[in-house]
């Protein structure tokens, strides 16, 4: 038969009827590709080019009208047939689904004796027409119909806007107050840890059994890294629900970063990994929250240190560009791929295992929650600056190095006068 290999979407959502009718059609040669969701039925099309289109009405998300009237609005649709099937009692049904773009439509339920050929018929190019004061008259009512499901559309999506927004406010909330709990006991046991560590009992016993005095250190480590998690955890829900008040002032930018390789020291010596400054007396004046910046710096250099192998290198620049000062941190590690350039900045998104940085010599463990770099992008991004990365790809062999860049506007020197002046007024 001529229309033996043209393909067919048929875009049903009871099975019964799709499985009957992919049958009849394969049976008389026609290729069949089904959808059961309008939404489906149109990236279906646009992907399978069907030389025919059999659309149910009544679809779940949207009608087999809107549905056609999408697809006839694509020039690659204009002149395929799509046959919309309609219940036979509803003749208004039938006039919609013309007016709505269908060439022309079958009665439900479908005889499979006859559908074969009713689908060739259209193929040629059979056609239904309706008389234009029809078409004007049912025009008009599928256009209104049309607002007012958008309408009610719009306002389902505000509700459930609405519904999320609240159960995003008790996560937070849920999250805040959890790690408020947690943080409490663990100062005391941090407290008692730091008692025993320096206690002369302690170094009595360790000096007749040293693995005691190792067993405490490693206790305290444990403990402020769970610190250090419920801290990360805290900031970064509170800047999620916008709880974060900037406590702003005049900030050197030299200083925090001094202050941040510095606490880094011991783990670069420990790594041999170098640290290059600019050299000192930059005398970079920035109104900002001296605290969480450094925090932001200190997050960007942990990372630098923890995704390069033993005996790299970072390295930090800075460059005074009149309104902007853009701080740079590079690293001779890993890498970072092009996908995921964007989403390390993510709540909770990490690129690779978060067990073991293997790239490490010394299988450097590191792997955290994914949440430092999403404070260091809400702590910039609330200061007016922008943060972001650099990088030619993960390599675990070739190690390309990242260069993590961050802007952040300098204020007038009237700004930090103003802001000085504040600090130092009687309360
Ligand atoms: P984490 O605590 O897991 O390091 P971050 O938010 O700081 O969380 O970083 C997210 C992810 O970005 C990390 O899991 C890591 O895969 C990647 N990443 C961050 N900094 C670097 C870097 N300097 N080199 C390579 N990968 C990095």
């Amino acid at each position: 038969m001529e229309d033996a290999q043209a393909t067919v979407l048929y875009i049903e959502d009871d099975p019964g009827s799709q499985r009957l009718v992919q049958r009849a059609l394969q049976f008389a040669g026609y290729r069949v590709v089904l959808a059961a969701r309008g939404i489906e039925g149109i990236d279906l099309a646009f992907k399978e080019h069907p030389d025919l289109i059999l659309m149910d009405i009544n679809l779940p998300d949207l009608t087999g009208r809107e549905v056609t009237t999408h697809l006839r609005a694509a020039p690659e649709f204009r002149d395929v047939p799509i046959v919309a099937l309609t219940a036979q009692s509803h003749a208004s049904e039938r006039e919609k689904a013309l007016v709505a773009g269908a060439t022309g439509y079958l009665t439900k339920p479908i005889d499979i004796d006859l559908l074969p050929e009713q689908v060739a018929g259209f193929l040629r190019g059979k056609r239904e027409r309706l008389a234009a004061e029809v078409a004007q008259k049912v025009s008009a009512e599928y256009h209104q119909e049309l607002v007012g499901r958008l309408e009610s559309k719009i306002r389902e999506l505000e509700q459930f806007n609405e519904e999320l927004r609240r159960l995003d406010k008790i996560k937070d909330d849920f999250i805040q107050l959890t790690a408020h709990e947690l943080r409490t006991p663990l100062t005391v046991i941090h407290g008692y840890t730091q008692l025993l560590r320096n206690s002369e009992a302690l170094a009595e016993v360790a000096a007749g059994s040293p693995e005691i005095a190792s067993l405490v250190e490693g206790l305290t480590q444990s403990i402020e890294r769970m610190g250090a998690v419920i801290n990360e955890i805290l900031t970064v829900s509170r800047f999620a629900s916008g709880r974060i008040e900037l406590s702003l002032g005049p900030v050197s930018l030299e200083d925090l970063v001094e202050e941040a390789v510095k606490g880094y020291a011991p783990a670069c010596a420990q790594r041999r990994i170098t640290v290059c400054c600019p050299p000192a007396g930059w005398h970079i004046r920035l109104n900002a929250d001296g605290d969480l910046l450094l925090l932001s710096i200190e997050n960007l250099l942990s990372n630098a240190i923890k995704y390069t192998p033993d005996g790299g290198a970072v390295t930090i620049c800075v460059e005074d560009q009149n309104e902007w000062v853009q701080l740079s941190i590079a690293d001779t590690g890993i890498g970072i791929d092009a996908e995921e350039q964007q989403r390390i900045f993510e709540r909770f998104y990490t690129a690779g295992d978060t067990q073991l940085h293997s790239t490490s010599k010394t299988a450097f463990r590191g792997g955290g929650l994914g949440l430092g770099l999403a404070i260091c992008k809400a702590v910039i991004e609330r200061h007016g600056g922008k943060i972001w990365v650099v990088s030619a790809g993960r390599d675990e062999e070739k190690m390309p190095g990242s260069t993590f860049f961050l802007t952040l506007p300098k204020p007038a020197a009237a700004d930090i006068k103003r802001s000085l002046l504040a600090r130092s007024a009687p309360p």
